[in-house]
């Protein structure tokens, strides 16, 4: 595809091409839209087949910010940046260094994070060069690790999914199979089993299962058989495209709600299918917002308590998302793009009453 073909067909702003022989970077950054504030999105390194395998993946994966931004009410933009490299073999300081360099020379119209095969050291060489990166260690006055962050947003959006179809969002007593024992899907179990709530779960790593079984009491299965188990709700904490053709018939929870990115394999066709089988979904870019939540707030001086406050506002975004999709009679998904694209459409058009000078708190 041509590259404004491609950028027209999501309307994307910008692309930005960077190249630096001497240290080996290959880099795209693409800019999706800047309506709530700058964009913002993790820079992920990978060795892809082509540069239009690169282009495709980065258009997007900044439009799923630009989204997931938007519903969790933070006033920043969707954006992402690719390098196209084996991040095992072919990273470099030099490399990160001069990335940031281009990354200044935006002036905050992208700020940059970790992502897949990009690290929190990777992202310390890029901060010697610009101050348009988040995801910073907390030695070093940031955020830190934004797993337990996302978990409580998962928390929080699964007991607002709990108030709707069980009556009541204790989860005491409530089983919940949890797809993925690592960073997210760990913490996530923590805070469940604090609560009460019985664990089933599964991960391709038997050492993280046994853990699990001997820390929290859970009871562990086969990954192949972990969204089928006989569980009030079912929490994908893995890898995408969970929710597919094979697994809907399988599901015997009345709630899937988890940290995973791209759950649904088909997002049309599969949220329609979990709502026809009245199994209510969370929407995974709303639901795992609370990572993005917490290092949006590194930008104007973290403060914990102010970005755990956010993080639990997740359940109530989740709560109107639900409502949205009752009264338009659609699917949770396609409300959740609605909520989204509403509030960017209502702030753009505050944008009529001309002022100067004004700055605008990212996180909201
Ligand atoms: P992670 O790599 O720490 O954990 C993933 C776990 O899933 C690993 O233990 C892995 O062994 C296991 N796994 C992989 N395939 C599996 C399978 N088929 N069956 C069972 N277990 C399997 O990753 P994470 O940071 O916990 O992220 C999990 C998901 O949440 C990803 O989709 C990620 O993109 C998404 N997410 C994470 C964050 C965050 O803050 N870390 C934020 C938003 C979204």
């Amino acid at each position: 595809m041509k590259i404004f073909e491609r950028m027209a067909r999501h309307e994307h702003e910008q692309f930005v091409l960077c190249s630096d022989t001497a240290s080996g970077l290959k880099a795209i950054i693409a800019i999706h839209d800047t309506t709530l504030g700058p964009s913002l999105g993790g820079c992920r390194m990978w060795p892809y087949a082509s540069e239009d395998e690169a282009l495709e993946d980065v258009a997007r994966l900044s439009r799923g910010m630009t989204y997931k931004a938007a519903a969790a009410g933070l006033n920043l933009g969707g954006g992402k940046s690719v390098l196209i490299g084996d991040p095992k073999k072919d990273k470099s300081e030099a490399m990160f260094r001069v990335f940031g360099r281009f990354i200044q020379g935006l002036s905050g119209r992208y700020i940059t994070a970790e992502d897949v095969g990009t690290s929190v050291s990777d992202m310390v060489h890029v901060r010697m060069e610009t101050r348009f990166v988040t995801g910073i260690p907390s030695s070093q006055g940031g955020s830190g690790d934004p797993s337990p962050f996302t978990a409580l947003g998962v928390f929080r959006g699964m007991k607002a999914c709990a108030l709707k179809v069980f009556g009541t969002d204790d989860l005491s007593g409530r089983r919940v199979a949890i797809q993925g024992m690592g960073n997210t899907g760990w913490y996530l179990a923590t805070y469940l089993a604090a609560e009460g709530a019985k664990l089933v779960v599964a991960d391709i790593d038997a050492e993280r299962v046994k853990r699990a079984v001997k820390e929290l009491g859970a009871e562990g299965v086969t990954p192949d058989a972990i969204h089928a188990a006989d569980v009030d709700i079912f929490s994908p904490a893995a890898l995408g495209g969970i929710i597919n053709d094979q697994t809907i018939p399988a599901i015997k929870a009345r709630i899937v709600a988890g940290s995973a990115n791209n759950q649904l394999a088909d997002e049309g066709k599969h949220g329609d299918e979990l709502r026809d089988r009245g199994i209510l979904y969370a929407p995974d870019f709303v639901i795992n917002a609370g990572g993005l939540i917490n290092v949006a707030n590194e930008l104007v001086g973290y403060n914990k308590d102010l970005a755990t406050a956010q993080v639990n506002a997740i359940g109530d975004i989740i709560t109107r998302i639900i409502q949205l999709a009752e009264s338009d009679r659609v699917s949770t998904h396609v409300a959740a793009n609605k909520l989204a694209e509403d509030r960017i459409a209502r702030v753009a058009a505050t944008r009529h009453v001309r002022v100067r000078g004004l700055t605008v708190d990212p996180r909201n």
